[in-house]
C-alpha cells in the first residue's frame, strides 16, 4: 500500500485570525512534513500569492483556499473553498461584502465588554489584527489574555464572546448559496468545514448537507482539529451517505493556541474520496523548476 499523502487543507495566517504570516505558516507546514497545503484565511484571499510562492520555494504542492462565514438556520457555519482562483472578481467582491460588518460588530462587542468593566477592547483587539478589515473574535480573546482577564484564549471563549456571554454580538454572514457559487465560479471545490462543531439538530444538519449538495457543494471535512476521533467516523459516514469527497486540515491558528498543529492529524479513513482527487488540475506543483 502506498503511504497516504500528508495534506493540511485548513489553517490561518495574520491575513485573518492566525498569529503567523503566510510565509511562516508555509515554513511550519513544510517543516512538519506537509506535502499538499492550503492556506484558508477567513473571508479573505489576500494572502494567497504569498502562500503559494513560499510553498513553491519549499517544494510543497499548494491549493489556493478560503474559509467563508455563512449563516444557516440562524447559526454561523464555515464553508471552505479549495482550488479557487484568488483573482476571480465575483469571489473577491463577495468576500469584501462578507467582511463588511466586522468593524461595526467589533465596536458592539467592545461596548458589551466595557459594560462588564473591560475597557479599550476595540483598540486592543485591533492591535492584534494583522488585517484591520478582518477583526475577529480571537483578536479580542488575545487582548483579554493580555489584560489578565483570562489566562488563555480558550478560557476567553468559555467566559466571553460566545452566545449568552458578554461580548457576543450575533451577526448575519453570507448565504450558503452565495458562498458555494462564489467558490465554484472561481473554479474551486466547496467543502463544509468542521461539521461536528455546529450545534445543529439532526434535521438541521440533514438540511445543511442537502442544501449544500443542491447548490453544488462537493466536499466535507472529516478529519479536522475540531473533531474528536468518534466524529471522524461519524462524518466519514456522512460523506458516504451524501456522496461527498473528504477533506482534512488542522485549523491551525497559532503555536500557542491551536488544538492541532499543522500536519499532525491522522490520515483520512479508508474508502473515502480524498478531496484532492477532484482538484488535480488546480494543484500548483512545486517541483517543476
Ligand atoms: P469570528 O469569525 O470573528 O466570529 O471568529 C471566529 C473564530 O473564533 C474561529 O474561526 C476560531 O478561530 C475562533 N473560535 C471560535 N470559537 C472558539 C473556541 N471555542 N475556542 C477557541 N477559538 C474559537
Ligand atoms: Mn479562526
Ligand atoms: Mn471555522
Ligand atoms: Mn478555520
Amino acid at each position: 500500500m502506498s503511504t497516504p499523502l500528508r495534506a493540511d487543507l485548513h489553517c490561518h495566517s495574520t491575513i485573518s485570525d492566525g498569529t503567523l504570516t503566510p510565509e511562516q505558516v508555509a515554513e511550519r507546514a513544510q517543516g512538519r512534513g506537509v506535502q499538499l497545503w492550503a492556506l484558508t484565511d477567513h473571508d479573505e484571499v489576500a494572502g494567497q500569492q504569498r502562500a503559494a510562492a513560499r510553498a513553491r520555494a519549499l517544494g510543497m504542492d499548494y491549493l489556493a483556499g478560503v474559509e467563508i462565514s455563512i449563516t444557516f438556520a440562524d447559526t454561523t457555519v464555515h464553508i471552505v473553498g479549495l482550488g479557487v482562483d484568488p483573482e476571480n472578481a465575483a469571489l473577491v467582491e463577495g468576500l469584501r461584502a462578507t467582511r463588511e460588518g466586522r468593524d461595526e460588530r467589533g465596536r458592539e462587542m467592545a461596548a458589551q465588554l466595557e459594560a462588564v468593566g473591560i475597557r479599550g477592547a476595540y483598540e486592543g483587539a485591533l492591535r492584534y489584527a494583522g488585517n484591520p478589515a478582518l477583526l475577529a473574535r480571537p483578536h479580542f480573546a488575545r487582548y483579554l489574555v493580555e489584560r489578565g482577564v483570562c489566562h488563555e484564549v480558550s478560557e476567553v471563549f468559555r467566559k466571553y464572546l460566545t452566545e449568552g456571554k458578554p461580548g457576543y454580538v450575533p451577526h448575519r454572514w453570507a448565504s450558503l448559496a452565495d458562498a458555494v457559487h462564489w467558490i465554484r465560479g472561481a473554479g474551486g471545490v466547496a467543502v463544509i468545514a468542521h461539521p461536528g462543531r455546529y450545534r445543529f439538530t439532526a434535521n438541521e444538519e440533514y438540511a445543511l448537507f442537502t442544501d449544500f449538495k443542491a447548490h453544488g457543494g462537493q466536499g466535507v471535512e472529516v478529519v479536522t482539529g475540531s473533531h474528536t476521533t468518534a466524529e471522524y467516523q461519524e462524518y466519514a459516514d456522512m460523506a458516504r451517505e451524501f456522496d461527498l469527497a473528504a477533506s482534512t486540515g488542522s485549523d491551525f491558528h497559532s503555536p500557542d493556541e491551536s488544538h492541532a498543529d499543522l500536519g499532525s492529524l491522522p490520515p483520512l479513513p479508508a474508502g473515502l474520496t480524498p478531496i484532492w482527487e477532484l482538484l488535480q488540475e488546480r494543484i500548483q506543483r512545486a517541483a517543476a523548476h
